[in-house]
């Protein structure tokens, strides 16, 4: 799809450098903090939109990390991708194996990393980065 893509850009170092990081852990121990001292209702942010559920479901990737809400299940991570040169992949969930890709077929795109819960519907952005090569995007179509 990507005629431009020579065969040389295919330099390993470069494969999964992570840019502009944003760490939500912050925002989410807060969050965490409101429920659990009665500030916040589990059903304030226990309220994964069913495309969120599906997602997770169907495209997300398991982790280790139990529920901070409901501790019953391991939340599992969403992973959307963003930026004007992805055209219509833009919006969507991908997996890790994907971004290795990605990041070396796009010059810049914005992934977002969500965490859900199976179980309770808790959800969360956990974190978000730039993927890349760094090249602005060549003459398209
Ligand atoms: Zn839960």
């Amino acid at each position: 799809m990507v005629g431009q893509g020579s065969a040389n850009s295919r330099n390993l170092g470069h494969m999964w450098s992570q840019r502009a990081v944003v760490d939500y852990g912050l925002a989410r121990r807060a969050t965490i903090q409101s429920i659990r001292s009665g500030h916040m209702e589990p059903r304030d942010v226990c309220d994964a939109h069913p495309y969120l559920l599906r997602a997770a479901r169907f495209h997300g990737e398991p982790t280790e990390r139990a529920c901070p809400i409901c501790e019953h299940r391991n939340v599992t991570n969403v992973t959307y991708v963003y930026g004007d040169e992805l055209g219509r992949l833009a919006g969507r969930v991908k997996v890790t194996a994907d971004l290795v890709e990605m990041a070396q077929e796009y010059g810049e795109f914005r992934v977002y990393v969500v965490e859900v819960c199976q179980g309770c519907s808790w959800n969360h952005l956990a974190v978000s980065f730039v993927l890349g090569t760094g090249d602005p995007p060549g003459p398209c179509l």
